[in-house]
């Protein structure tokens, strides 16, 4: 069935828009490697999702009555494949669920039971009204205690920096440096969560000892093996929380973070080209990420499940 502008599933995913604050979501969102059976030509097609939310790394789901009443128009015929449409239809929100499961989103069902119909199931519309059974709903899902943004504290920031360099004193443990989640480290490198995430999943890697130019202050075969932690990393990134793509960039300043280190960053699935890249990292302008300590270490033990042997050998000694 064609989607309508005018169609209720559009009107309640305006109102999920509304409430999380994300209005340019994808609506009827086709995802390249979720798909349908093969059609009459054989092909495969990309099933769409009603809602995406990449922001939040959401898909929201409207089922219509049709969705879950035996309505005989709709189940009517077999499809290509050899099954019902109501059978097929099953087999679809099945695997969407999978999908996102796998891709570490979250995928949130509103059925139309939830809200005031009319006898065939229409919503009534009144929108003070829905916009609550919205909001219940996503934070039932846990959707609302997403973590939250801040306004980027450079004054803040600037007054750590003055304090030392922050990566030396997070090697030698000092207890006056806010705390850090570290996820790995050995004698050479140093893998741990960016306190400052403009992104969700944000990761640094440092080599221990205190050096300022990436490639300049370091051998060949130093810089080599630091590499082998950032690939193993970004690895662990990818693998933990399905990215479109990975970005490692190594930045900094004399100014204020001079000792070298690289950003990991996986940049969301589906974001339009215009917000992805450095538009992404733009923390002055979207501000970073309030993760809480429990949501920080949750983070921390994902992507420790996800490093190789060699690393997680050492993890299992400390
Ligand atoms: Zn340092």
């Amino acid at each position: 069935m064609p989607a309508r502008v005018e169609s209720d599933e559009k009107y309640v995913l305006d109102l999920v828009a509304q409430v999380l604050a994300e209005p340019d979501y994808r609506w009827q969102h086709r995802f390249p490697t979720l798909l349908g059976d093969p059609g009459k030509d054989g092909r495969q097609r990309p099933l769409p999702v009603d809602g995406y939310f990449p922001r939040h790394r959401l898909i929201v789901e409207y089922w219509e009555r049709q969705h879950s009443a035996p309505v005989a128009i709709m189940d009517e015929g077999d499809t290509v494949s050899g099954v019902s449409r109501g059978h097929q239809r099953r087999l679809y929100d099945q695997r969407r669920q999978a999908f996102a499961k796998a891709n570490g989103l979250l995928l949130v069902v509103l059925d139309y039971r939830g809200f005031e119909t009319d006898e065939q199931g229409r919503l009534q519309r009144r929108p003070e009204r829905d916009l609550v059974v919205v909001g219940e709903a996503l934070r039932a899902a846990g959707v609302l205690s997403e973590p939250r943004r801040m306004q980027l504290d450079m004054e803040g920031y600037l007054a750590q920096v003055a304090e030392g360099c922050f990566v030396c004193r997070l090697v030698e443990d000092d207890p006056t440096l806010p705390p850090h989640h570290v996820i790995w480290r050995n004698s050479e490198a140093i893998a741990f969560l960016n306190r400052m995430p403009a992104v969700y999943g944000s990761v640094l890697v440092a080599p221990v000892e205190h050096r300022e130019q990436v490639t300049g202050d370091f051998s060949l075969q130093q810089y080599l093996s630091l590499q082998r932690v950032v690939h193993a990393i970004a690895e662990a990134v990818r693998q933990a929380l399905q990215p479109e793509r990975v970005y490692v960039l190594s930045l900094g300043s004399q100014r204020a973070n001079a000792h070298v280190h690289w950003h990991i960053v996986p940049c969301p699935p589906g974001l339009p080209l215009e917000e992805q890249q450095l538009s992404l990292l733009d923390a002055r302008r979207d501000g970073v990420l309030e993760l809480s300590p429990e949501e920080a270490e949750e983070l921390v033990s994902r992507l420790q499940g996800y490093l190789p042997g060699w690393m997680r050998d050492r993890l299992a000694q400390e």
